[in-house]
């Protein structure tokens, strides 16, 4: 069999905010496109009016430019194979329920809500199907001419897939392997719906992944339930000979136990599950963002990623070109995969370790700006180099390094009850001399210089350092003190050894 060409898509619906399950998605089917030089569709199925949230499309496209993964074909892209919102594409669907019901694969039925609710409660585990389709109000029951009359009054109707009982139906599935279900099991599940003019969710999902000639359907185990349904379409459309392959990924679970992972654990625990900050715009309610919380997307993208796949090894730490260059649905999990948020916390914690000074300061200069501090970039640089091994966020830094460019204006109480002794005034007098006597104020000279001035006066090093930092910190933390006195340069030194000196006696 010669190889497709490698097409997959990412199909959200504009419900709300994408959760991070989808996004693990979109990341699987971009990594598998890329591994296999094919191409990433962004589809948006709206075709369900009564559950669309304005501002939902614009913050799924959004979440994606953000992490870095572009979609080769998009409602805002556009491509060949468009248009890629399925409230755009209505002609499309009417033709292949017309089909359908043509081949009768399908009829038409006229249930209301009512009628249909009324039978739940008269039939326990009452479903639409061969055993119960001829006592309800279709073109099955009712006849050709009963049904034209009905719908020349106007009357709505759905169409609904007849599934024929009785049969094994396969899908197989690259990460599961095949998976066989009885047809007797599936209701005859409506396809289109006139009140509105749309499809539902599966003719569309099957017509469009044809036409957009989709080789490879990768998506959550949620939708597991609805292959057997899609095969059966495929088959009833005459498609059988296109159907994509299927990979279910699997669920992504709470960090503390079982169950699917919920925006509530996120809120319990405190850690985001949507990519982006989210207002609803119905309810008002609030969503916490990876981004606005200050991960970086490689670290997010990297953290996703092995959420359900590994690479074969126990590296953790991957870039993007490994990542496309190792992926492979064959090393997808079948068992969910437990959120462990602590652990992207560290991914983020590294990939601040291994970025650049550069890169570090480009990130850290507005948070500094929004502190109203603001330095030249050469500063930052060599600020952020020295400390971003402290943080696990960027914005952890802003406080850290605050004294770099602010002197003190206060000492901490603790540290000055510890550490300022009663002749540390004297010793920092006599410090300044020395420091002021240096025409090199490079590092090893002031280190070597400060050094022979201790052990000439027998001082002890503990003693003198610890109150030259309290002096030029304002606390007792920071890195190496002539790392410090480097970055502030020898007037400021002197200025803030001479300010401790008056201020704390
Ligand atoms: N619209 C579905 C969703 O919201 C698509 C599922 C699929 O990929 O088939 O996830």
């Amino acid at each position: 069999m010669t190889q497709r060409k490698v097409r997959v898509r990412f199909a959200p619906s504009p419900t709300g905010a994408l959760h991070i399950g989808g996004v693990r998605t979109a990341l699987y089917n971009y990594l598998f496109a890329r591994h296999h030089g094919g191409e990433l569709i962004l589809r948006i199925e709206d075709t369900d009016s009564t559950r669309f949230v304005p501002g939902a499309e614009e913050y799924i496209a959004e979440s994606f430019e953000w992490l870095g993964i572009p979609f080769d074909e998009s409602p805002q892209k556009g491509g060949k194979y468009g248009p890629y919102r399925q409230s755009e594409r209505r002609d499309i669907y009417r033709k292949y329920a017309a089909q359908l019901l043509e081949n009768g694969k399908a009829y038409i039925a006229f249930d209301t809500p009512e009628e249909l609710e009324a039978k739940r409660k008269e039939i326990p585990n009452f479903q639409y199907d061969a055993q119960t389709r001829g006592e309800m109000r279709n073109s099955l029951s009712l006849g050709e001419e009963e049904t034209r009359r009905r719908i020349e009054n106007g009357e709505k109707y759905v169409v609904r897939f007849k599934v024929e009982p009785g049969e094994e139906v396969h899908v197989h599935d690259l990460i599961r392997g095949d998976v066989v279900i009885n047809s007797t099991v599936l209701d005859d599940k409506v396809l289109y719906k006139s009140a509105d003019d749309l499809p539902t969710y599966h003719l569309a999902n099957i017509v469009d992944d044809h036409l957009m000639e989709v080789s490879h359907v990768i998506r959550g185990e949620e939708w597991l339930p609805s292959a057997p349904l899609h095969v059966l379409l495929y088959r009833a459309l005459g498609w059988e000979g296109t159907m994509p392959e299927f990979a279910h990924l699997p669920l992504l679970l709470k960090p503390d136990g079982k169950g699917k992972l919920s925006k509530r654990d996120g809120d319990r625990m405190g850690f985001p599950v949507f990519p982006l900050a989210w207002t609803d715009p119905k309810t008002g309610e609030q969503s916490l963002g990876f981004r606005e919380r200050g991960y970086l997307p490689d670290a997010v993208v990297n953290f996703l990623a092995l959420l359900g796949w590994n690479p074969g090894d126990d590296r953790e730490i991957l870039s993007r070109e490994e990542l496309c260059d190792l992926f492979d649905l064959g090393r997808c999990n079948k068992s969910g995969a437990k959120f462990d948020f602590k652990k992207c916390i560290w991914v983020n914690h590294e990939y601040i370790l291994k970025m650049s000074n550069a890169e570090a300061a480009r990130l850290l200069a507005p948070e500094l700006e929004a502190e109203g501090i603001h330095e030249p970039m050469e500063r930052v640089e060599r600020v952020a180099g020295l400390m971003k091994g402290r943080v696990d966020f960027i914005k952890e830094l802003v406080p850290l390094c605050r004294f770099f460019f602010v002197a003190p204006d206060s000492y901490d109480e603790k540290t000055r009850l510890k550490r300022w002794k009663e002749y540390s005034a004297r010793q920092m007098q006599e410090l300044k001399e020395v420091l002021a006597g240096l025409d090199d104020f490079s590092m090893e000279n002031q280190e070597k210089a400060v050094m022979e001035w201790i052990e000439s006066k027998e001082y002890k090093t503990g003693d003198v350092m610890n109150a030259f930092r309290l002096a030029l910190v304002g606390q007792g933390i920071g890195p190496h003190m002539f790392e410090i006195t480097d970055v502030l340069g020898k007037e400021e030194t002197l200025a803030r050894l001479q300010k401790a000196i008056d201020t704390l006696g």
